[in-house]
């Protein structure tokens, strides 16, 4: 009997189409969440908004340190409007919305919040704090905690929003809990967004501490990929101040996926008083962010057509597309049974969350590298990069154009089959 005798026809036809791939001698990558270049150059004005002489905005010469460490007032009224807030509201930082996170969750660390008897870090019996995260998740989320000490607890992101009857069963039985991290509009990694009934739950919930604390980073809350099939945002600030929990919430974003990734301004949304606490720590550190650049954004977003919102708008046309492509290449290589693969169907973000159905995750991930596509690692969705159901792999369709998209989408699905057929046929020898 020959070797080939003994190959399952699935095993060898998908052996076959994965040999045919690797003679196309592709190089792809379908990894990194970034904007496109074509998305970036919607912001080319952002360069030349200002001028030699817009020296000045809000009365204060921005060539100076003016306003202190809550931002310009004209930033803050405009990502007050983006957060559904009031500017007094609203603390406009730099380029980065994570770095403020881990600016903002370090004080806790070491004074606590408002509410607090003294910092995180000096809980009782040497307790490490912990905090909830979801999954699968952002892995830079669990970096950052985790870097800071933080013990990460997990539940899981339902397709309506984090699991918030296991979050208020392990916040409400351990006062050590002091949080939840999470993406409330379009996750990373599945696009799933918190409906408003959970997130009213969410806000209102007994944990055993006083001071537990909602992180939402709001990264993708007007990132939708349609005019009209949207999902609504949520208001944690109001939510919890409606549930009688005042300082609850601290709602973070940034521009750095409406303007430029690095080159954006990060902002935070709380109550007047928790912006008042950031605002001393800040204040320690820092005479201010760089209001040259808030006003700069202020300009360019008033002179765009239609606003930040007819900014978005040109994105969607840019990006929704790509996830259009990422949907159609699938389910024709794939079918929609769920024989080989699930895949999330986000109406906005930059993410798709694809769970293989038998737990080889690992291996398409290495089919793909060495068919010249590169994926985000398998596991990175999970804290520790290990991933326990070994299934979960996150898609990044918006830096590629759509061309690639197809291609790299197709060449996924040779490899998904072909790991799947040899699990199946080594499980059966
Ligand atoms: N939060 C989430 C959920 C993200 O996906 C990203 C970018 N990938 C960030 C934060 C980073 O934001 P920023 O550039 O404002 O630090």
């Amino acid at each position: 009997m020959t070797t080939d005798a003994i190959i399952p026809a699935g095993l060898a036809a998908a052996q076959a189409a994965y040999a045919e791939l690797q003679g196309q001698k592709l190089k792809l990558n379908m990894q990194r969440g970034q904007p496109s270049d074509a998305d970036f150059d919607l912001s080319n004005g952002l360069l030349t908004a200002l001028g030699e002489t817009d020296t000045h905005q809000d009365g204060l010469d921005l060539r100076n340190y003016p306003g202190g460490v809550h931002g310009l007032p004209s930033a803050r009224a405009l990502f007050a409007a983006y957060l559904d807030l009031k500017a007094e509201n609203v603390l406009v930082w730099n380029n980065s919305s994570l770095e403020l996170q881990g600016l903002l969750l370090s004080f806790a660390l070491l004074h606590g919040v408002r509410g607090s008897t003294g910092g995180w870090v000096k809980l009782l019996d040497s307790q490490k704090p912990k905090m909830i995260v979801t999954l699968p998740g952002y892995d830079r989320h669990f970096l950052l905690l985790e870097t800071l000490g933080f013990e990460l607890l997990t539940v899981a992101m339902q397709p309506d929003g984090p699991d918030v009857d296991a979050i208020a069963r392990i916040a409400g039985r351990d006062a050590s809990v002091k949080g939840v991290l999470f993406v409330p509009t379009y996750s990373n990694p599945g696009g799933e967004s918190i409906s408003a009934a959970k997130a009213a739950r969410l806000a209102g919930i007994k944990a055993a501490a006083a001071d537990f604390t909602i992180f939402a980073d709001d990264a993708y809350r007007v990132h939708h990929l349609s005019d009209t099939d949207q999902d609504a945002p949520v208001n944690f600030v109001t939510l919890c101040r409606d549930a009688g929990f005042p300082d609850r919430a601290f709602v973070f974003a940034s521009t750095s996926k409406v303007t430029f990734a690095s080159g954006g301004l990060g902002f935070v949304g709380s109550s007047e008083d928790n912006i008042a606490w950031a605002t001393k720590y800040l204040n320690a550190q820092s005479i201010g962010p760089n209001k040259l650049e808030q006003a700069r954004h202020v300009r360019f977003l008033a002179q765009y057509e239609g606003g930040l919102e007819g900014l978005m708008r040109d994105h969607a046309r840019l990006i929704a597309p790509k996830f259009q492509a990422v949907y159609t290449t699938l389910a024709q290589e794939l079918g929609e049974s769920g024989e080989y693969a699930t895949w999330t169907t986000p109406k906005g973000g930059y993410f798709i969350s694809l769970d293989t159905t038998e737990p080889v995750a690992a291996r398409v991930v290495q089919l793909a590298d060495m068919a010249g596509v590169s994926l985000t690692p398998a596991g990175a969705t999970y804290p520790g990069g290990k991933d326990p159901t070994g299934r979960n792999i996150r898609l990044a369709p918006t830096r590629p154009p759509e061309a690639e998209v197809f291609a790299a989408m197709k060449a996924v699905a040779t490899c998904i089959r072909l790991a799947t057929e040899e699990y199946r046929a080594g499980r059966t020898a």
